[in-house]
């Protein structure tokens, strides 16, 4: 494509960002990639960002543009999850988590969105989690945190909507991805039957969905919470 938008994930260097990355590449879209270790698929353009710095974030904004041209697709996917029961939860578990899932997306967000006002089109999607909206011991800051980029989203939709910028949430559930693989065996078998659809997922399905609500056919979906849990969440 030559007039080809420039779409920025971030925490792109593995995991579920990795392939979002990739379907964005292969769709013939020019992809940047942040993370804190600046890897990135090949094809894509590599910056070391931490989503907890905002002035780290600027100046990969501002690399990216000179290289790219302005973001017009934003994908705050970068997560930690720090496991622990409530009680047991430390102030650095829960801030930690809160700042670089929930924090992350916010700075990311604000330093893109000049460029989609100017453009009168924008795309920004924030990979949430099942866990935000189901809830999961252990998970108080994950889940608190996943929950509330649902907020983030609507609220974005109402001040931008009529600037064509759309704001959506995919909300994966259980993808086969190195977060996954460290779950312990007995606990990975109660999840799997939980799920209707007696799997985890592959990475890509998470990625082509992301993919298609970042497109022009999807225009008219904004504040949604689209999830991609083989049916774990639904009513949720
Ligand atoms: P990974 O742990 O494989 O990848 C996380 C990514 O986030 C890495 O690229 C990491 O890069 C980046 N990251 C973490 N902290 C920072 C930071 N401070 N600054 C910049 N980048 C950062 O996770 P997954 O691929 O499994 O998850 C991706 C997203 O999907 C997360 O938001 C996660 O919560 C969500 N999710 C995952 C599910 C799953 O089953 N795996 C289910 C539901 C949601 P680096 O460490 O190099 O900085």
């Amino acid at each position: 494509m030559s007039d080809a938008r420039t779409v920025l994930v971030t925490g792109g260097n593995r995991g579920i960002g990795r392939k979002i990355a990739e379907e964005f590449l292969a769709s013939g879209y020019k992809v940047a990639v942040t993370s804190r270790n600046g890897e990135a698929p090949e094809g894509a353009m590599a910056v070391a960002a931490d989503v907890t710095d905002p002035a780290s974030m600027d100046a990969a904004f501002t690399a990216i543009e000179a290289e790219l041209g302005p973001v017009e697709i934003i994908v705050a996917n970068a997560g930690i999850t720090k496991d622990n029961l409530l009680m047991r939860m430390s102030d650095e578990e829960f801030d930690a988590v809160v700042n670089t899932n929930l924090g992350g997306a916010f700075r990311t967000v604000k330093r893109g969105i000049t460029n989609m006002i100017r453009a009168k089109w924008g795309r920004i999607v924030l990979i949430s989690s099942v866990s935000g909206m189901y809830g999961v011991a252990g998970q108080a800051n994950y889940s608190s945190s996943k929950a509330a980029l649902v907020g983030m989203a609507r609220s974005i939709s109402r001040e931008l909507g009529g600037r064509g910028i759309t704001a959506n949430v995919v909300a994966p559930g259980f993808i086969n991805t190195e977060m996954t693989a460290e779950l312990p065996e007995k606990q990975q078998k109660e999840y799997l039957s939980a799920i209707p659809a007696k799997r985890f997922a592959e990475p890509e399905e998470v990625a082509k969905v992301v993919r298609w609500v970042a497109s022009d056919e999807a225009a008219y979906i904004t504040g949604a919470v689209i999830p991609v849990d083989g049916g774990l969440g639904m009513g949720h």
